[in-house]
């Protein structure tokens, strides 16, 4: 058995080792049972199960995840796409029309219903299936031990009879019957409904009892929020508790935001409005007009089918879609759909350091001990390197006082090295790798030093008491305790500090003088010291470590800025995103890596301390201007993230601890980190960084704008042709005309061909150049502002007069009504496709190389809808259906010279607006 896991079993104390009834793995009461007939039951050990056992195993009992439950069947989600008040306008249409005897009308507008709702079938199919791929990519992993091995792997993958470790923030992978508990609390709120923690333990229960008294369980779905523990798995997948009372509803959050609600109420809005319009000129055409009432009625549905923006809703859809999916593209994974839009109204983006704005690949660069200061060369996790004294190579065998830090900081440490093709890797904590390789460059051979003096018990990191430390028995009998952690916190608890001499009272001057000077230079410092313990001491507590220790050293590390990192606070600069460092590390470390990463205010930093000590107002006057927060736990980051929103700031920040969850849960974008969060972090978040990097937030940013952008080109781009349409129909009765330029049929095509070619090209539109250079949206703007209501109407009334227009001019030069609606219908789809350039940009230009071909999917969209068209013209079943006939090439001229004029006139009033902005 390997040491490590000596000393994860080290403590499970089994009071109730009398039992030895024989079991098979299908027992349901493993909390009855004993540590040894559970693991002899599941026929494993602690060291786990090896390679073979496990794909046996894996066979056997199937991948540790449950079956996913539709919530809304297909035929179900069919039907749900005619439930909407558009679609029953629609269907009275269509029968009152057939009533008329309207055969031609009646049957295509049913069609186009029918249409519709495939249509939007399959795109929201298609959205939520793109939104069901990015949640497994949140997948959880696990932490277990096979063959002697820590290894983490997916979660899916376990099997009865495996080894996991547990961790304050993660989540139980599967149902465990607990081996060893060092203060595990674990909220069990989803099996018992109780939301208070409850403290595991390992000892036996009575067969009859409840769940919520199995004390030595740890069951799959719930969420540890304190400790550490190790369990063996004893059931996976349905056969888990969580599998067995429920199966899991699917998590997918429905396809839809605030804004898209909004738009789907205005949509409703809309139709009524429009409904009324209808009625009213159906009254006016019948009274003033002396139509006949059955023209009038077939003009009133022309009317209402030619404003309601059909395409509308879905089109917006599929844009937050794509959106999404272009973000988990850039490793940024949006958990709840509404971060989307607040994405891009971010004013304040709160970061952590490590990992994050830092690349997490941590070297030790200094060793301080009561006598010298020592440099280490050497970089990453290579274990080549010097260490020196002002420039002296020196060796460790002459230094007692740096073998025996070094000694300290590999025995209190949980990573663990493995060397692969002659190259290191670390596996838990990178600081703790790095201490482990600062080991091996000074000569300490880390297997026999952890068999020499195997650990006994410890008291496990947490960032609220900043150190971590471990109690260690010698086979000679001796005890000792090493605590490393924060160096202000380790100071405070030290008396005495090592000397060649032996022992001695603490210079403290000595040390603070040395921690400035390191952190200083951006190192992150550790200190470590030792005490001293009873040889019968087995359990530590923090009453072993709260005085009288020996300070041994001080390790200074150094962990550069991400590259990406200082290019991406620069960018948010230049958007108007203020960067904030909200770090655990020390203040002068903190603000030292600041500097480098160019931070706004680097010139002073709020310690956590500080922070305390402020009032409400006091803090609110500072959090503007400050930039670096050191030192701060994680209710210090929830206190801020309240003040800043208090004063109007949008704040993304982000977290990835147990106890980072109320400050996610409060920020506006509640940033988790995907590599190194827990699961509570990720529960409480509404994005996760797959990659854990700073530059992903900026990224998902501009991405968010570029969705919020691309929503409103869709709107103005749909609005318009309804407006256009509407306008024709109604001057048409307005002025007298008996026969309309546009019958129904003939809009709804053009409705429905625009919305599925042109619109629909516009999702993809990529980020404007300017996108990361103008000042995040208010968060209060709506998404119709006055500008763009004066868009739509402009444009509405271009379309509208250049229709209308030519429509009279052929009837002017004596051709048939179906060739002068064809005219119409044409000149209107032509007005769409110039008009869908001027759309790409909000305010620029048009009229450049990408302005015209920078989107592909514009040009492939034009390219079908053309050939739509002359289908939609010159071929015999078309035109019977839709009252087309052949026109020929002079009039397609006057057509595409009337309709290019839209182009002409938008950039005109781009151009002015643009003016008038500078
Ligand atoms: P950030 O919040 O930016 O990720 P951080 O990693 O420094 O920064 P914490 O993880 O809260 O924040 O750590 C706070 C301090 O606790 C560190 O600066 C270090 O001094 C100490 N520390 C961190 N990890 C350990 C550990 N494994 N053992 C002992 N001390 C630790």
């Amino acid at each position: 058995m390997s040491a490590f896991v000596t000393r994860l079993l080290f403590k499970s104390k089994d009071k109730h080792n009398t039992r030895s009834t024989k079991h098979t793995s299908t027992s349901k009461n493993w909390h009855a049972e004993d540590i040894k007939t559970v693991l002899n039951s599941l026929d494993t050990t602690a060291d786990g199960l090896n390679r073979e056992e496990i794909s046996l195993r894996l066979d056997k009992y199937g991948p540790n995840q449950l079956e996913e439950v539709q919530v809304r069947g297909a035929i179900l989600r069919f039907l749900y796409q005619f439930h909407n008040l558009l679609i029953y306008v629609l269907i009275m249409a269509g029968i009152v029309t057939a009533i008329l005897e309207h055969w031609v009308d009646a049957s295509v507008i049913f069609g186009v219903v029918f249409l519709n709702a495939v249509i939007g079938f399959v795109q929201e199919g298609k959205a939520e299936n793109a939104l069901k791929a990015i949640k497994k990519m949140l997948s959880a992993n696990a932490m277990v031990l096979r063959d002697g091995r820590q290894v983490s792997i997916s979660a899916k993958e376990l099997v009865p009879g495996d080894i996991v470790l547990l961790q304050s923030g993660d989540k139980v992978p599967a149902d465990l019957r607990l081996l060893r508990t060092k203060g595990l609390q674990i909220q069990e709120s989803v099996l018992t409904g109780e939301s208070l923690a409850v403290e595991k333990n390992t000892d036996t229960v009575a067969q009859q009892t409840v769940i919520g008294d199995h004390l030595c369980m740890a069951y799959s779905g719930t969420l540890i929020t304190h400790g550490q523990g190790t369990g063996v798995v004893v059931a996976t997948g349905s056969q888990t508790e969580i599998g067995r009372i429920s199966t899991l509803v699917s998590e997918v959050d429905s396809v839809t935001t605030p804004l898209l609600n909004q738009m789907a109420q205005f949509s409703r809005w809309l139709t009524l409005a429009i409904l009324g319009i209808a009625l009213i000129t159906f009254a006016f055409g019948v009274l003033v007009r002396d139509y006949a009432y059955t023209d009038m009625f077939l003009a009133a549905v022309s009317l209402a089918v030619a404003a309601i923006p059909e395409g509308l809703p879905a089109i917006m859809t599929i844009t937050l879609a794509i959106g999404v999916q272009r973000m988990a593209h850039r490793n940024a994974i949006i958990r709840r759909l509404p971060a989307v839009e607040t994405l891009g109204a971010v004013t304040v983006i709160c970061s952590d350091k490590t990992g994050t704005l830092t690349r997490n690949e941590m070297t030790v660069r200094s060793i301080v001990t009561t006598e010298d200061q020592f440099e280490l060369a050497g970089t990453g996790y290579d274990p080549h390197g010097a260490i020196s004294v002002s420039n002296k190579n020196i060796s460790t065998e002459n230094s007692p006082l740096l073998s025996e830090a070094l000694r300290a900081v590999v025995l209190c440490n949980d990573a663990s090295l493995e060397q692969k093709n002659n190259e290191w890797f670390v596996h838990g904590d990178p600081m703790e790798g790095a201490l482990l390789i600062a080991g091996l460059k000074g000569e300490i051979d880390i297997e026999t030093e952890t068999k020499q003096y195997p650990r006994t018990d410890l008291i496990p990191f947490e960032s609220e008491h900043r150190f971590m430390a471990t109690l260690h028995h010698s086979h000679s009998g001796d005890a000792f305790i090493f605590i490393k952690g924060a160096p202000e916190r380790i100071l405070e608890l030290c008396s005495q500090q090592k000397t060649v001499n032996g022992d001695q009272p603490i210079n403290k001057t000595y040390w603070s003088n040395q921690i400035e000077k390191m952190a200083h230079q951006g190192q992150r410092v550790l200190a470590i010291a030792l005490k001293p313990a009873n040889h019968e001491l087995i359990e530590l507590s923090f009453d072993d470590v709260d005085d009288g220790l020996i300070m041994l050293g001080l390790f200074g590390l150094i962990d550069p800025p991400r590259d990406e990192a200082i290019s991406s606070i620069k960018t948010c600069s230049d958007a108007g995103i203020r960067v904030k460092m909200i770090t655990g590390d020390h203040g002068a470390t903190a603000l030292a890596i600041a500097r480098q990463l160019n931070l706004f205010n680097t010139n002073h930093a709020l310690t956590g301390e500080d922070i305390d000590l402020m009032s409400e107002d006091e803090l609110r006057q500072q959090v503007q201007d400050i930039d670096v927060y050191a030192r701060v736990n994680p209710e210090h980051k929830l206190r801020l993230v309240k003040l800043m929103q208090e004063l109007g700031l949008i704040v993304a920040m982000t977290g990835d601890g147990v106890n980072d969850a109320p400050a996610l849960k409060r920020a506006d974008v509640g940033t988790a980190m995907g590599y190194n969060g827990t699961e509570a972090a990720k529960e409480a978040a509404e994005m996760v960084l797959a990659d854990d990097n700073f530059a992903s937030i900026t990224q998902a940013v501009k991405e968010g704008r570029t969705v919020y952008d691309n929503l409103k080109k869709a709107i103005l781009f749909i609005l318009p042709t309804n407006g256009g349409e509407a306008l024709i129909i109604l001057a048409a009765i307005i002025f007298g005309f008996h026969q309309l330029p546009l019958t129904p049929v003939q809009i709804l095509w053009v409705n429905m061909v625009t919305a599925v070619t042109l619109a629909l090209s516009l999702s993809f539109e990529p980020p404007e150049k300017n996108v990361m250079l103008r000042p995040p949206r208010a968060a209060s703007e709506p998404m119709l502002t006055s500008y763009l209501v004066w868009r739509i109407l402009f444009v509405s009334v271009i379309l509208m007069s250049g229709t209308f227009g030519l429509f009279i001019i052929e009837l002017d030069r004596g051709a048939s009504i179906e060739y002068a609606r064809t005219v119409a219908v044409n000149t209107l789809v032509m007005f769409e496709i110039f008009y869908l350039f001027n759309s790409r940009y909000l305010k620029n230009s048009i009229f450049n190389w990408a302005g015209l071909t920078g989107n592909p999917y514009v040009l492939i969209a034009i390219t079908i809808l053309l050939i739509l068209q002359i289908g939609f013209t010159y071929i015999g079943s078309m035109q019977h259906l839709f009252g087309t006939t052949n026109i020929d090439l002079n009039t397609w001229l006057r057509i595409i010279i009337v309709s290019s004029s839209v182009m002409f006139l938008v950039e005109l009033e781009k151009y002015i607006v643009r003016r008038k902005d500078i």
